[in-house]
């Protein structure tokens, strides 16, 4: 049921919810729609309306402004208000569902890189993905059978040679506007489920808890009128899950006085993107390489038959055997090759995770090398308040981000192209130029709106990490703040490592994994 909080008055309670979701947008979105039909009674609160479409008004988006840490400022500085959407929907409104799923050493601890790793086995994830998958109609959750994807794509990855240090991997995209849109796809389900009300123009405030902060008791939330607070109202439920994406989830918390057990004063920290160089060497080759490996590595749109089972078999279209009268449902989405290090080359060299995207010429003799890479966990990269700047519509203080590097960080990207040049030479590159200058400290990059500048990726992880203890993080393997026994967060702002892969299949994948547990409880 869709419901407007302009429908009531002011200090309305709405109370007798077994769960109150905060955020419409990928996570919240995707939370709800598995628990529609359940037995538990769920209120969304969206910040907008459904009828927004694009882009959020500018008074709400507003509200997503902030302060940039020196740091931040040099690379990005309106990274705040310019790499999210408030509105219903969030930044998946943006977004092209570039997507794969973390890879298992992601997971993992990497000794002599990092110790942070997930709570729970890769493996847990697996059906999830899967579900995710079918959910938006994305494809098979099949990334890494290169075999497949080499039919699919009418092309193949370089011959591997023997030490190779890389490999390929593929990514998906989903560029047909319909699917962009979480709420399109969610909206119908949500307005018709019995047990659902999303209620708009509904902007949460604060949250009120219990003295010893183990136990949120009520939600203080707000419309907006005329650009300005209109009227509050509260919200009671047995439990909460903040989905407001991985910064004003951490603002909420912080302006509710930092519940949850924050003794090692966690909460806000850690905050990692993915950094990206769009354009951080040019390569040229001798003779152009074949033709069909530069389609493997090139974006196009693949057109497969859709299962009607979930997990059933997907056929590519137009390979000769298969029977036309099968073809009467596709699934179209966009695939392409990347250039990623083994397991053995990420053990061996003590570096995060990346992937590179090679962008050829036409001619086929020359490449430009797109870049992106896992941050290493960062305590001092971190989420604050700024309590000297407040939003304009609400007047409460605004985020300040410090975003910062490490030297791991700097070593990542040097060896990842170091290595990539290897592997190119050995595959019939003959010239190998950086654009990006990478000497320097951590915090020494190519500064600027240029394409061999450092960029931030879109990506707002860590500032709320998993942990099994306690003392380690912010939520634990449920997803459920440390300390508080009914408040939970979907998102990615609780993913500890970051891998290189863009998040929301991740985040779809885990808030489908909450929503198991949430049905349980
Ligand atoms: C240009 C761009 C391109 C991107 N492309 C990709 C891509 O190709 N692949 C990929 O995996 N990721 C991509 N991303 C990232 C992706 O959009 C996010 O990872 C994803 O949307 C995060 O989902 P979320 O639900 O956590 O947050 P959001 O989608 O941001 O949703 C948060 C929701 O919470 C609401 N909200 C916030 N504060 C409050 C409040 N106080 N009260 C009530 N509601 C509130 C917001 O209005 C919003 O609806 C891209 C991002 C950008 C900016």
């Amino acid at each position: 049921m869709y419901l407007s909080s302009d429908q009531f008055p002011a200090g309305t309670i709405l109370e007798n919810y077994d769960l109150c979701i905060v955020g419409a947008g990928a996570a919240g979105l995707s939370l709800a729609r598995k628990l529609a039909g359940t037995s538990k009674k769920i209120l969304v609160l969206a910040a907008g309306t459904p009828e927004e479409k694009g882009l959020p008004p500018s008074f709400r988006q507003k509200i997503y402004g902030g302060t940039a840490g020196e740091f931040l400022a040099k690379v990005d500085p309106l990274f705040l208000r310019r790499s999210r959407l408030h509105m219903y929907g969030g930044t998946t409104n943006h977004f092209g569902f570039w997507s794969r799923p973390f890879d298992e050493a992601d997971f993992l601890p990497r000794p002599g890189y990092r110790t942070a790793c997930w709570p729970f086995p890769h493996s847990e994830l697996t059906p999830y993905y899967q579900q995710a998958m079918d959910w938006g109609r994305y494809g098979p959750f099949n990334f890494d059978d290169l075999p497949f994807w080499e039919k699919a794509l009418f092309g193949r990855n370089f011959v591997h040679l023997a030490g190779d240090e890389l490999g390929a991997a593929i990514f998906h995209a989903q560029y047909e506007e319909r699917y962009h849109d979480f709420q399109l796809r969610a909206g119908d389900t949500l307005k018709t489920a019995a047990n659902v009300t999303v209620l708009f123009n509904a902007s949460l405030l604060k949250l009120e808890s219990t003295p010893d902060k183990a136990h949120v008791t009520s939600l203080v939330c707000a419309s907006i009128a005329g650009g300005k607070e209109g009227h509050r109202f509260t919200v009671k439920a047995a439990r909460y899950v903040l989905a407001m994406g991985g910064i004003e989830s951490v603002r909420v918390l912080q302006l509710s006085g930092n519940l949850g057990n924050n003794k090692n004063d966690h909460l806000g920290r850690g905050f990692m993107v993915h950094p990206l160089i769009t354009t951080a060497a040019r390569v040229e080759f001798g003779r152009p390489v074949e033709a069909e490996v530069r389609n493997f590595f090139r974006d196009q749109q693949v057109r497969l038959q859709n299962p009607e089972k979930p997990g059933g078999v997907y056929v590519h279209d137009t390979a000769p055997l298969v029977d036309p009268r099968l073809l009467f449902k596709h699934c179209v989405f966009n695939a392409w090759g990347v250039l990623v290090p083994t397991p053995e080359t990420l053990a061996a060299e003590k570096i995060g995770g990346f992937r590179i995207i090679l962008r050829f010429n036409p001619e086929g003799d020359k490449a430009e090398l797109n870049i992106n890479w896992e941050q290493v966990p960062n305590e001092d990269s971190r989420l604050t308040l700024d309590e000297s700047q407040v939003d304009p519509v609400f007047g409460q203080p605004v985020s300040r981000l410090d975003w910062r590097l490490k030297k791991e960080d700097k070593r990542t990207a040097i060896r990842a192209l170091a290595l990539c040049e290897t592997y190119l030479r050995r595959h019939g590159a003959t010239g190998f130029q950086l654009t990006s200058d990478l000497g320097g400290g951590a915090d020494q990059w190519t500064f600027g709106r240029q394409e061999n500048a450092l960029a931030t990726g879109d990506h707002h992880m860590g500032a709320l990490r998993m942990s099994a203890r306690p003392e380690d993080g912010i939520v634990d393997v449920h997803s459920r703040f440390h300390g508080v026994d009914n408040l939970y967060t979907a998102g990615c702002g609780q993913f500890p490592t970051s891998g290189y892969a863009n998040p929301t299949l991740t985040i779809v994948a885990l808030a489908l994994r909450l929503a198991d547990h949430l049905e349980k409880v």
